[in-house]
């Protein structure tokens, strides 16, 4: 029987410095049209805890990478 490889769920990316702070990237719920501020939940039902721009901010400072969220919407 062949083992099955577990895969992580979520998808960090490697960003470069000088893009980060030359780039107006988009990277946070905060900054998405499904984001629901008043309740800090994603109106897709989507877990927003790794997208928030606290957390996404503190994973990049660590570790120079970002979970851009597939379906986030900028208007
Ligand atoms: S779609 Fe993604 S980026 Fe937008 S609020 Fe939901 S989890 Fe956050």
């Amino acid at each position: 029987m062949r083992a099955v490889k577990v895969r992580k769920s979520i998808i960090k990316e490697k960003v470069k410095a000088a893009d980060f702070n030359s780039m107006n990237l988009q990277f946070s719920c905060e900054s998405c049209s499904f984001f629901k501020p008043s309740a800090g939940e994603c109106n897709l039902g989507y877990n927003t805890k790794p997208h928030l721009y606290k957390n996404q901010t503190k994973l990049y400072e660590m570790s120079g990478h970002l979970t851009f969220c597939r379906f986030l919407e900028i208007d």
